[in-house]
């Protein structure tokens, strides 16, 4: 069977597109032999001023920068949004042109997960609650897709977003508790001019539901300063869930307070260490999340 047709690639004056593993093992091992440091940073493509930030990193921290654009089937449930996930790997390749990456490595599904594959790594107790419990598949694929890119790049760092917040201190869980010899560094969220987080997911949104997916991090933002000036966990995060309903979600998956490290919940009285506030709701069809630091 043919391969479907690939976009040609546009002007590129630095950025190499790689799409075999052996590609990449072969690029690494020359940097390795002349003692580069590496970075990685993971992401599922139309990219956007979010992703853009984590390659800025990146590159303020190593020599290389690798992003791997790569729409993990393993993560999505039959019923999300796999199929429709935007995708532009023309425009990828032109953005992380910009910014200076190195490699874009864009493995095929094939590459990735041959027809017999049977492994899978997880994650428990920080995986638990939140997005865990919203999307039970969801973190197993992240974690099995996350491990099998850090050994396919080897990097010394990778830099994952604050965005995801609970992906984020999965996957430190992962590569302490597996050994993987890589630091991860996390990234700020970076916002729309109303504090929107940037997302792919955002270009599913109407006018309206643009409009009423500003809202979230404005319920967030408000329980983090409730939160700071001692008002009990329980109240703050029932007044979270109402602001959310009143700003026109349509359903809400969640609206929590936990321990910023572990993320354990925090009972209903008032903090006693740190914290972060998390939601996930829809609109549009679109499941939105962000978090925020109390
Ligand atoms: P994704 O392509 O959505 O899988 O995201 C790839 C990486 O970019 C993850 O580490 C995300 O946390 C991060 N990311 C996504 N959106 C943002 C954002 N608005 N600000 C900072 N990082 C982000």
């Amino acid at each position: 069977m043919s391969s479907p047709a690939r976009p040609s690639n546009p002007d590129l004056d630095h950025l190499i597109i790689v799409r075999t593993r052996s590609t990449l093992r072969a690029r690494v091992e020359n940097w390795r032999q002349a003692g580069l440091r590496i970075a990685l940073v993971p992401t599922m493509g139309a990219l956007h001023e979010g992703h853009l930030s984590l390659v800025k990193m990146a590159k303020a921290n190593a020599d290389k920068v690798i992003v791997s654009v790569f729409v993990n089937p393993l993560q999505f449930a039959p019923a999300e949004d796999l199929e429709r996930y935007p995708r532009d790997e023309q425009g990828d390749m032109i953005k992380l042109n910009t910014v200076g990456a190195d490699v874009m490595y864009v493995p095929d599904p094939e590459e990735m997960y041959t027809p017999n594959f049977s492994t899978s790594v997880r994650v428990d107790d920080v995986s638990e609650g939140l997005c865990g419990a919203a999307r039970p598949h969801f973190f197993g694929g992240v974690t099995t897709v996350v491990t099998k890119l850090l050994l396919q790049a080897l990097p010394d760092i990778a830099v994952f977003g604050e965005k995801d917040y609970q992906q984020l201190c999965v996957i430190r869980r992962l590569v302490r508790d597996l050994d993987i010899p890589v630091e991860i560094l996390a990234a700020p969220t970076m916002r729309e001019h109303d504090g929107l987080a940037m997302s792919s997911r955002n270009a599913y949104l109407t006018d309206h539901g643009r409009q009423v997916a500003g809202q979230m991090n404005v319920a967030l933002k408000a329980a983090a300063s409730a939160l700071a000036a001692g008002e009990a966990v329980g109240r703050v995060a029932d007044q979270g869930w109402q602001d959310l309903m009143d700003a026109g979600f349509d359903t809400i998956d969640y609206f929590e307070i936990r321990d910023a490290e572990t993320l354990e919940p925090l009972g209903t009285g008032p903090l006693s260490g740190p914290a972060r506030v998390f939601a996930a709701a829809w609109i549009d069809k679109t499941r939105l999340i962000d978090n925020w630091a109390v």
